[in-house]
This record gives structure tokens, sequence and C-alpha cells, in this order.
């Protein structure tokens, strides 16, 4: 008898999670490791947002919620969409989960089939095959080039298009390319989607991360039909240093949201009451601590891709948004260290992790090998030394 389901033998642990794991378990050792692994925040969740989940405590309020988040945070999620993108949505169209991932599991398994394909533009975030596949619907890749930006062509995405097509995936800004759609791009998307029927999934998580006074769009903003259509997954994680909270929220038709309730209802029920309390502040309070978080991202994002650019056999797009630079490394899958061999994302991530103390993620998990991603979501002094680190290692291959 075999012990576990085909589902969960199939299933590998989040890669990006992992390496992060894998050097957190080195530094607790007393190695020294950078780490570019997970995209995680190094600052501090800012004290206001701190102080109200201590008033949560206090007060008491740390018993259950109802499911999909209190009507306080769905109206502080509400105002949100109001205040930033001029959207207008109902209590009943929004949920609040246990963090973004969360929220895109539930939607997958709200309005997915065995069958129903769902097309995700390569490279992609790492957990959207697994989420699409667990539902029993099938993930249709669609690579993207880096000279458009890591974008989707409408001849691609319209090659990739059939009966099946239940849903496509974006991403914008992008993780791991820190790619971005402008309104023009999103327009023709829409268009696609409703011309062809199906539905888009969009994954703003990175909206507030945006650099050069670049505009963030929701797709639902271009037209009543594209809302009807259109399913926003958000949460609070990156853009207030929270991803230990786990707060995710979905705004999208209200039949969606009511099935993502029962779902929730009957596997986590609602997500913490303190988190919950914390995020009313995080998104209705003061953004101060927002920009400056974003400054700093900035300034890191041009140091860290001017100096990726300088290394010989390197290209790095410059990122749109988000906290990750995709550099390309494919002109060292051909060299070697002390007789191994080096030929793909994989084993070069390795050998920086093995010889220079550096973890990053292979290009490979997100559906692109040339690559490997660095999250520069950590100190400017981290990012230097790691960039040498990362230098002189690959000046040491033949
Ligand atoms: N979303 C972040 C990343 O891509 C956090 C880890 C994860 O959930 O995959 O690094």
């Amino acid at each position: 008898m075999f012990v576990l389901s085909n589902r969960a033998k199939s299933l590998k642990p989040s890669p990006t999670l992992a390496i992060n794991a894998k050097a957190k378990s080195m530094q607790a050792q007393g190695i020294h490791v950078i780490s570019f692994g997970a995209g995680e925040p190094d600052f501090d969740t800012p004290q206001n947002i701190k102080a109200a989940a201590i008033k949560a405590i206090e007060e008491g309020f740390t018993k259950y919620t109802p499911v999909g988040g209190t009507d306080e945070l769905k109206d502080a999620i509400i105002k949100k969409f109001q205040r930033d993108n001029g959207l207008t949505y109902k209590r009943s169209e929004i949920i609040a989960s246990c963090g973004g991932k969360h929220s895109f599991y539930n939607l997958a398994q709200a309005i997915f089939d065995a069958g129903d394909e769902v097309i995700i533009p390569a490279p992609y975030w790492v957990s959207y095959p697994p989420m699409v596949a667990l539902a029993g619907a099938v993930p249709v890749i669609v690579e993207t080039r880096e000279e458009n930006g890591f974008k989707l062509s409408m001849e691609d995405l319209k090659k990739a298009i059939t009966p099946k097509t239940k849903a496509l995936i974006i991403n914008s800004p992008s993780n791991p390319t820190g790619g971005a759609y402008t309104k023009e791009e999103l327009e023709k998307i829409a268009g696609m989607a409703l011309s062809h029927n199906f539905f888009v999934i969009s994954d703003e998580i990175y909206e507030k991360i945006v650099y050069d006074h670049f505009k963030f769009i929701s797709i639902v903003s271009l037209s009543e039909e594209i809302k009807k259509r259109t399913i926003i997954v958000h949460g609070v994680a990156k853009t207030y240093a929270m991803t230990g909270w786990r707060i995710g929220y979905t705004a999208g038709p209200e039949e969606i949201i009511s099935a993502m309730s029962n779902i929730q209802s009957q596997s986590t029920s609602n997500p913490t009451s303190i988190a919950q309390k914390a995020s009313v502040e995080a998104l209705a309070g003061s953004q101060k601590e927002v920009f400056k978080m974003v400054t700093a991202f900035e300034e890191r994002r041009n140091y860290i891709v001017d100096r990726l650019n300088k290394i010989p056999g390197v290209s790095c797009f410059k990122p749109i948004g988000a906290f990750y630079v995709f550099p390309n490394f494919s002109s060292y899958y051909v060299k070697s260290y002390q007789g191994k061999k080096i030929s793909n994302s994989t084993e070069l991530a390795d050998y920086l992790l093995d010889v220079a103390r550096v973890a990053v993620v292979p290009g490979v998990e997100f559906g692109a090998d040339p690559f490997e991603r660095l999250s520069y979501a950590t100190s400017m002094e981290d990012i230097k030394e790691g960039l040498n680190r990362i230098e002189e290692a690959l000046r040491k291959l033949v």
C-alpha cells in the first residue's frame, strides 16, 4: 500500500522557501551566508502596525472572526482599492486569507476543474504551476522574452488559447523579473480575455513597489466588463514588511469570493484575528514607511543592476518594480570548477552557495533556466558583499 497520495508524491517544497531555509540553517551553523533567496523585506514591520496588534491582544481580540475576515478589515481593503485604484467593491466581493499564497490557492480550488487550462507566462512565480496542478487544472506555460521586458506578446498568448482555457495569470510588477505592464498592454490582454472568454487572475502584490515614477494600473480599472472577469490577489506582506503575519486578500465576483469563503470555512477558518487588526492599520494608517522602504529598494536596484551588468558575460534587465533582479548567467553554463561542470541554473546556484556562500534561486524554478533570481530586499552592505563574492566565484570558473 502506498502511504502518500499521488498529489503529495509529485509535490516538492517551494524552492524559494527551501533555499531560504538552507541559507538560514547554514547561518545557524556559523557560516556567513549572504542570502539573495526568498523575497522578504529586511525592514521591520512599522511601529504603528505592531502597536495595533499589541492593542488587539490586550483588548482580547483573540477569538474567531468571520471566516473571510472582519468587516473592519474588508472595509479597509475596499477603501484601499477606492483610494489607490479607483475601484469600487462590496464586502461580498472581498475575502481575507492567510497570505497571498493562501488567497491564490483557495481561488484555484474555487474556479479550476480537471482539464481546465491556465495560461502562465514564464518566468513565473514558483508556486503558480503547482497550485494550478493541485486544483487538477493544467498549467500552460507561455514564454516571454527579456528584450520585451519579460512581457507576454499577444501573438504568443493567442497561440496558447484553446476552448479549455479557463484563466490567464498576470503578475505585474513581476516576481521574478520586475517587468510591469503598461495601460496599453493591459488593454490588449483584457481584450483577449473578453473575446476568448477566460478569467484573468491579477496578482498585484508588488503594486506599491515600483520605480522611476512608473504608474501602476490594475487591469480591473479598464472596464466594467473586465472587472467581471478578473480576480485580484493581493496582500500586506511585501508592502508593509509583514511576511510573517500572513494576511492576503482577494477581490472579485461575488460568486467566486463566496466559494472561496466556503473552502476557507472547511479548511483554515479565519486568518489570525491579531494580524487582521494589524492589517487594518497597515492599509488605513500612515503610508510614510512604505515610501521610505521603496526609496531604499530603488537605490539598491540601481546599484545591483549596475554591478551585475559590469560582470563579464552577465546581462541584467532593469526592473520596473518588485525587489528582484533576474540576470542572465547562461554564458557560464559551459564552465567548470575543479573538474566539475556547471551546465544549468541549479548547478550554478549550488556552486555559488558552496563556494561563494551566496544564496540565489535558480531560474529554472521560475521556468527560465538561463537566469538566476536575486532578491535585493536585503541590506546594501550585504548586496555589496554578495556581489563581490559572486564576481570572485565566477572568476574561478574555467
Ligand atoms: N514570494 C516570495 C518569493 O518569491 C516569498 C517566498 C514564497 O512564498 O515563495 O521569494
